[in-house]
């Protein structure tokens, strides 16, 4: 008998999700899997706090499938080897998922279907990730585009994307084993993605709600109101100016079409400003899966090549700890770090500082930085983060200028001015004024148990431009 495997990845919903609409509208019996694959070649293993994230969503997306008359199979192992296994036990005709962009992930589907095709089974795949796939946003010349604003101006000017889909109402039941036995599958705690001993990620259970209820919420809560002070409030650490969806994003919970569709449900006429930069950040998302799409190494190899030669100083671990745990001595980095290991997450602007400080004011290579990201953010994405680590450090496309070093103390100064932001992460702070809450070393006693700074300011940021004036001496 005919059966269905819908294969989820990076889509950990039922709302607009082609895959799954697809196999909704067909009789046959439906396996819903999800497989955890630390095995195949070149698979980047997850952080702890996307692990974290990761056991949360799948929990709310069996529940949501289970709503639904089905269910969510946990099975672990190399994808291709679990897949094969599958078709075999529950006869399938049909396989269906939606497409990834990243290197050792499209080899693995690529094999996947080439398999499906000799054993006569329909591989299909969906559009359901990003608004512009990779291979259709193209120069004139027929290349990728090298630099965000004629990348987003060409996106812009061609179709607008498709029309989200409702979610399935009810679905397919559950296929069953060859023996006619319910499917046997893991049991998500053995898996254990959650962290033990220690368990740090209290703060992150008190800060998000995976899952596609959390990620509709946050955007109704977005759409109520910050959208439309976003120019002004995105860059404003201490205010929720930001829709804070980058996580349910990351693991698809949200679909960006419906994103997308809701602005303009929202605001059917004159959108304003602000519509239009919230935007262009989803387009920011999308500029940097192109990236990874044509640079499938974008996480260890500079993007510009002549960066193979800066003279990156490596830090001690003191040091490189002391920017870790936010013990730089600089209120905003230390704020901006200290959120981070709370929360899972950091505001942009401060993502931008506590970047730059690693890359220009200690010199590191912009990879230390990357994997500490990698292995803290919730929304810790293998396009956005190497592309913004690598944007911050001069090596990226479309990149900063070297000589854009962030001050810390003037950025804190101006998105901070009152400094609740920084009194909230950093607690030694708390009786400082709001001038020296900026510079603490100016009243080292009211500061008690502040670290001085690591580096001066000053002396930092020439070293670092000498650095890069010798790299384009050659
Ligand atoms: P909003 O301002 O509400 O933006 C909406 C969405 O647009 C975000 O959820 C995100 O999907 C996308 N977006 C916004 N800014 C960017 C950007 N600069 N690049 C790519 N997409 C963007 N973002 C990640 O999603 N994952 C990462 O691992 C990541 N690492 C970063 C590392 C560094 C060093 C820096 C400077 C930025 C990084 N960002 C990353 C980008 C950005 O900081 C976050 O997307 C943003 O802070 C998420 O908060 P938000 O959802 O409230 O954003």
């Amino acid at each position: 008998m005919a059966s269905t495997i819908v294969w989820l990845r990076d889509d950990l919903r039922l709302d607009d999700n082609p895959a799954l609409a697809a196999a909704a509208t067909l009789p046959d019996p439906l396996t819903v899997v999800y497989i955890l694959d630390e095995d195949s070649p070149g698979i980047r293993p997850l952080g702890a706090a996307t692990k974290w994230w990761l056991h949360h969503s799948l929990s709310a997306l069996a529940a949501g499938l289970e709503a639904h008359g089905s269910r969510l199979l946990l099975r672990r192992g190399s994808a291709a080897r679990v897949i094969k296994d599958l078709a075999a036990e529950t006869g399938a005709s049909r396989l269906y998922w939606n497409r990834r962009y990243s290197q050792p992930e499209r080899t693995i589907d690529d094999g996947i279907r080439e398999w499906a095709a000799g054993q006569d089974i329909e591989a299909a795949s969906f559009q359901a990730n990003l608004l512009f796939e990779p291979w259709t946003v193209r120069t004139g010349s027929g290349g990728p585009y090298k630099v965000f604003t004629p990348f987003w101006r060409s996106c812009l000017d061609g179709a607008d994307p498709r029309l989200p889909a409702d979610p399935p109402g009810k679905l397919p039941r559950p296929a069953a084993g060859s023996s006619g036995r319910p499917l046997t599958g893991d049991r998500l705690d053995s898996w254990r993605l959650l962290p033990r001993h220690p368990d740090w990620s209290g703060g992150l259970g008190a800060t998000w709600t995976p899952g596609e209820d959390g990620a509709h919420e946050r955007l109704e809560e977005f759409l109520d109101s910050p959208v439309e002070d976003y120019a002004r409030g995105r860059d404003l650490p201490g205010v929720e100016g930001t829709s804070r969806l980058s996580p349910h994003l990351r693991f698809g919970e949200i679909s960006p079409f419906r994103v997308w569709h809701a602005l303009r449900e929202r605001f059917p006429r004159h959108a304003p400003a602000d519509v239009g930069i919230f935007r262009s950040e989803l387009g920011w998302r999308e500029f940097c899966w192109q990236l990874l799409y044509e640079n499938p190494d974008l996480a260890t190899q500079n993007y510009r090549p002549e960066f193979d030669r800066f003279a990156w100083q490596t830090p001690s671990d003191a040091e490189l700890k002391a920017w870790q745990q936010g013990r730089t001595g600089y209120p905003l980095v230390d704020a901006g770090m200290r959120q981070l290991w709370q929360t899972g997450w950091m505001h942009n602007r401060v993502r931008m500082a506590a970047a730059s400080f690693l890359v220009k004011n200690m010199l590191a290579d912009w990879r230390l930085g990357e994997a500490w990201f990698w292995d803290t953010l919730v929304d810790a994405d293998a396009a956005n983060n190497p592309a913004n680590w690598q944007w911050v450090a001069g090596s990226g496309a479309d990149a900063s200028p070297y000589f854009r070093i962030f001050n810390p103390v003037t950025q804190s100064r101006k998105f901070d001015a009152g400094g609740s932001y920084l009194r909230s992460y950093v607690p030694e702070l708390a009786e400082l004024d709001d001038r020296t809450v900026h510079e603490p070393w100016r009243n080292p006693e009211a500061a008690s148990g502040y670290p001085e700074p690591l580096v001066g300011l000053q002396e930092s940021r020439e070293r670092a431009l000498e650095t890069y004036q010798r790299l384009k001496d050659g």
